[in-house]
């Protein structure tokens, strides 16, 4: 049996997105900046997805960008907002939370280089933000707040609307949303954030196309030079078929997501209620009880299983069983994750852990068989 449970790492296309998307490739394949009728086709798909995706976040259409993806987006707004911060206002300390997603924290150490300085709020075990703990860090000089919506690993959902009025003038608040977007009410005035990022691949949408949402006013300096595209912050010619992919995959969102949600949060009950049965507290269900539903992460106490990160996603592997270990692994060794350890895994716990990534049309049957299959290899690796 073949199972895909890494849904967090990237989902597959939706039929409906393909199609939208192959008149731009085919027939549609004009330059949106050009004039005549094949770039002002391009130009009108372009600002029509960009219209529907503001829409769909509660923004305004001039404040979407599109970009090659959620990294991208992500080190855009941060690069972006923090320089100009600085030239207006020395403001040189950027805050974050030790288990954000790398796209963040190495574009934080990337800016430590020409003169930023990092702070982190404090974490709960659970993964969420400890509020107080701003109080602390948030001086004077503090030019911007990072923090995820939805923990990509562990699947913690943060209170994000709590942070906006603990800033002051020229503090600025962005929330990487992209394990959110298309899967929860996403609305910026709601979230009251400054800027935010969404990926098209989470969500059945192409790869390689995402958004960053920046809300007029804010300071923020181009990204890429040598053309006027994306209000003279984007230069490049757009990428319009990933542009309309993703739209597409909006709006399919905006009739599923609910229904979506509600499918999700059955399967997630469903496993962790079997994993508790099989093993109780020998397995560790990671996160909070409010978590997303798509992501479940587990551990395997390391009290009772010798564990080995590499052994246990390649013997799921062999089984036909798709997971990871948190975030798609970029460097080809699996090491033992920076988030898992953020909220107070030893190394040895955070080489049992896996992640688990749900879409709606996974289903009971492919559960009771990776329970199975985990059944067979805790016993494998219980210590004597
Ligand atoms: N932020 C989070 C929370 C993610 O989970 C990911 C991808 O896994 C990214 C950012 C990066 O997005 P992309 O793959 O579109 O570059």
């Amino acid at each position: 049996m073949q199972v895909y449970f890494d849904n967090a790492s990237t989902t597959k296309i939706h039929p409906k997105v393909l199609e939208a998307m192959l008149p731009y490739l085919k027939e549609n394949f004009g330059n949106a900046s050009s004039i005549h009728s094949y770039g002002r086709k391009a130009r009108v798909a372009i600002e029509d997805a960009r219209e529907l995706i503001a829409d769909f976040i509660g923004a305004i259409p001039s404040e979407i960008y599109f970009t090659s993806g959620g990294t991208e987006a992500i080190n855009f707004i941060i690069n972006g907002i923090a320089k100009t911060n600085f030239t207006e206002t020395e403001k040189n300390v950027l805050i974050t939370s030790p288990i954000e997603h790398k796209a963040v924290l190495d574009t934080y150490k990337n800016l430590e280089l020409s003169g930023f300085r990092t702070q982190f709020v404090e974490i709960n075990n659970d993964g969420s933000f400890v509020a107080e703990s701003f109080k602390n860090i948030l001086t004077e000089r503090a030019s911007l707040v990072s923090i995820m919506h939805t923990n990509n690993e562990i699947g913690t959902i943060n209170n994000i609307a709590q942070i906006s009025p603990l800033l002051s003038e020229n503090q600025f608040l962005f929330c990487d949303a992209v394990q959110a977007f298309g899967k929860t009410n996403i609305d910026v005035n709601q979230l009251k954030v400054d800027a935010l990022s969404a990926s098209g691949h989470k969500i059945y949408g192409p790869k390689g196309i995402g958004i960053a949402y920046v809300r007029s006013g804010t300071p923020l300096s181009p990204m890429q030079f040598g053309g006027s595209q994306e209000r003279n912050r984007r230069g490049g010619t757009e990428n319009i078929a990933s542009i309309v992919g993703l739209a597409e995959a909006v709006k399919i969102a905006k009739v599923e997501m609910e229904n979506n949600f509600r499918t999700v949060s059955e399967l997630h009950k469903y496993f962790s209620e079997g994993i508790e049965y099989i093993y109780g507290n020998k397995i560790v269900i990671n996160g909070s009880k409010n978590g997303s539903p798509y992501i479940l992460s587990l551990t395997f106490n390391s009290e009772y299983f010798k564990n080995d990160i590499d052994t246990l996603l390649m013997t799921l592997d062999i089984n036909g069983i798709a997971a990871s270990q948190g975030s798609a692994c970029t460097s080809g060794t699996i090491k033992p994750s920076h988030a898992i350890l953020g909220v107070g895994k030893s190394v040895e716990d955070a080489s049992g852990t896996i992640r688990l990534s749900f879409n709606p049309e996974n289903n009971v049957t492919e559960i009771d068989y990776v329970l199975s299959v985990l059944e067979k290899i805790g016993k494998q690796n219980l210590r004597k």
